[in-house]
């Protein structure tokens, strides 16, 4: 059993039994691009898809997914993958990239800028900002999520090369660095 995005579709496959594949077209998707699992997906069908059907590991009391009936169509959103942390990899939901970018600040309090410049979209999306990935829409290239890589985005103390002093000098640095390139005034 699985369910995968394909292109632009949602494909989900009973035991590579052929005949019990259904495909269905979204209308949008989003790929943890480091597990490669769906975080979140929307598409269109006229019957609904029973989608636990297609989900190896279901159990009752642990679905890893939420499944929502929506205009159209329906909706599957990741709860496992913000759980159990699946890859390191903690994602922000919003459909854009400036309010997931508000959004991760608040949670880690690193400023008092809630007004991000288009810079700070520009330089995220080009990956230049270590630790903050922005995660295109398979459907819509102007929708973003963001993920947020605690580990790159704060080292590491190497300790047989620096002090914990020195590191934290380091760290305090290489932050400071970073937001400025998002153009947030540290706090
Ligand atoms: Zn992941």
């Amino acid at each position: 059993m699985s369910m995968r995005i394909e292109g632009r579709e949602i494909v989900f496959r009973d035991n590579g039994n052929q005949q019990s594949e259904l495909r269905r077209p979204l209308l949008s998707g989003f790929i943890c691009p480091r597990c490669k699992e769906i975080l979140k997906a929307y598409f269109a069908t006229d019957e609904p898809v029973d989608v636990k059907d297609f989900i190896s590991e279901y159990h009752e009391q642990d679905m890893p997914f939420s499944v929502l009936t929506v205009s159209g169509g329906q909706a599957i959103i990741s709860t496992a993958h913000q759980v159990y942390n699946v890859c390191g990899l903690e994602i922000f939901w919003a459909p854009s990239l400036i309010h997931n970018l508000v959004e991760w600040l608040k949670k880690e309090q690193l400023g008092e800028s809630f007004r991000f410049p288009q810079t700070a979209v520009t330089a995220v999306m080009s990956g230049r900002i270590e630790g903050l990935i922005a995660i295109a829409d398979v459907v819509n290239p102007e929708s973003f999520l963001l993920g947020h890589d605690e580990e790159k985005w704060s080292p590491p103390w190497k300790h047989k090369q620096e002090t914990y002093t020195t590191f934290e000098e380091r760290r305090s640095r290489e932050t400071q660095i970073k937001l400025h390139m998002l153009g947030v005034d540290a706090g």
